[in-house]
């Protein structure tokens, strides 16, 4: 079986590698130069956003297809972090702080940890007087309740680590590296092709591109590319991974000092138009964010952007769109976190080794819905 994969970012790599060690004859396109790196912030410049991700890692499915998925992610990870010496998974808890007059917050948050715990994820909601000894580096002052999730981590040096590691096995797999080609796609009535090649499978892993790669197709996704940020400031922070949902900002320890971000910009965005530094409103509110629940009042080192992908019930797009033309995009800025899951969960299914998704089948909307993005992280 000869499959195209288009997409070198954490998906793309991993359902590559997949295809490949399930026997597959596998070409992967991606238009950067490089398959991954080893950096611990992104360029200057519009890239793959799995170049560009905080590398959190710290899931909380609300339901069992999300609870599989997050916990075969993390399992792969951590799999991976023992074998490849550039890229460690660094297990570190999740605190999420929701303020003391955020009442429908909170509400969300006892829904969320409860509909998680149901589905095996370890993570508890605690009155924040009760962990403030476990956690010395925060202050909980105005804090009303904390959910702590105990099986979490983030990915060092970078994201892009983990790209560089499956990539390598990828190519020891088999798979036929195309770096450095923009790849166009097309669905005539005998099958999927790339660059006018005809494969038996294709799969489109373009993250934020994806939309626009299946346009020549006529195939039109309810997919949505947004702006999201982080920032890396030398605050010598070892707590542990932080979400303050008031402030609408997350932060973790980082080998240069600190991380944090979300500065989601709820609009559609040009997947190759939008500005990669970070924006001073986001900025400046990470860093009070950062300052009033830690001791540190540090400037930032770097700021940046990326795109994340929306979609109108907020699942992924993962299968089959035409015969043999699959897709894997719409990750709402957790795709690095699930992508050892999603890109083997799809080349199992281009393999014929799995049932599809249902509730990530791409085709489960009535037409193309009209949709909004969400502001920032959902508790
Ligand atoms: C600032 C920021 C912070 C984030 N933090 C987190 C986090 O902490 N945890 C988390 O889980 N997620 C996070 N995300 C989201 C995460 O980065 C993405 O969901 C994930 O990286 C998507 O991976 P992907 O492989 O689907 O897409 P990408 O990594 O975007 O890969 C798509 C690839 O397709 C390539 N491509 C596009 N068009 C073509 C073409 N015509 N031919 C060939 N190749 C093409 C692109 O160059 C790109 O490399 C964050 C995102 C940003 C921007």
């Amino acid at each position: 079986m000869r499959v195209a994969v288009v997409g070198g970012g954490a998906v793309g790599v991993t359902a590559a590698h997949d295809l490949a060690q399930g026997g597959a004859d596998v070409r992967l396109y991606e238009r950067d130069e490089q398959l991954g790196d080893t950096r611990t912030r992104p360029r200057d410049r519009v890239e793959g956003s799995s170049h560009r991700a905080a590398g959190v890692l710290a899931p909380r499915p609300t339901d069992a297809v999300g609870a599989e998925i997050a916990s075969r992610a993390l399992d792969r990870f951590e799999w991976l972090s023992e074998r490849d010496h550039r890229f460690t998974v660094e297990p570190t808890p999740q605190v999420t702080l929701v303020g003391a007059d955020a009442a429908d917050k909170q509400a969300t948050l006892r829904e969320t940890v409860a509909a998680a715990g149901e589905h095996g994820v370890d993570v508890a909601c605690h009155d924040p007087a009760s962990i403030a000894d476990r956690f010395p580096a925060l202050d909980f002052a105005g804090v009303g309740l904390a959910a702590v999730t105990e099986r979490a981590a983030y990915a060092t040096p970078g994201p892009g680590a983990y790209v560089a590691a499956m990539a390598d096995r990828a190519r020891d797999a088999g798979v036929d590296c195309w770096t450095g080609v923009e790849a166009g796609i097309s669905h005539r009535g005998d099958g999927p092709r790339v660059d006018g090649e005809r494969f038996d499978a294709v799969v489109v892993a373009g993250g934020g591109w994806t939309k626009r790669l299946l346009a020549p197709t006529g195939i039109r996704l309810p997919l949505k590319p947004y702006r999201v940020q982080a920032l890396v400031a030398g605050a010598d922070y070892e707590g542990p991974m932080v979400h303050d949902a008031d402030a609408g900002v997350y932060f973790r320890p980082h080998p240069a000092g600190l991380l944090a971000g979300d500065g989601t910009v709820p609009e559609e965005c040009d997947p190759d138009g939008w500005e990669p530094g970070g924006d001073d409103w986001f900025v400046d509110g990470a860093l009070d964010a950062v300052a009033n629940r830690t001791a540190h009042d540090a400037g930032a080192d770097a700021a940046w952007a990326g795109i994340a992908t929306a979609t109108p019930d907020g699942e992924p797009l993962l299968g089959e769109v035409e015969s043999d033309l699959y897709v894997a995009t719409g990750w709402h800025g957790h795709g690095f976190l699930r992508a050892p899951a999603t890109g083997e969960a799809l080349a199992e299914q281009v393999l014929g080794e799995r049932e599809p998704i249902e509730a990530y089948a791409p085709g489960r909307f009535e037409g193309v819905p009209e949709f909004a993005v969400e502001e920032g992280m959902s508790l």
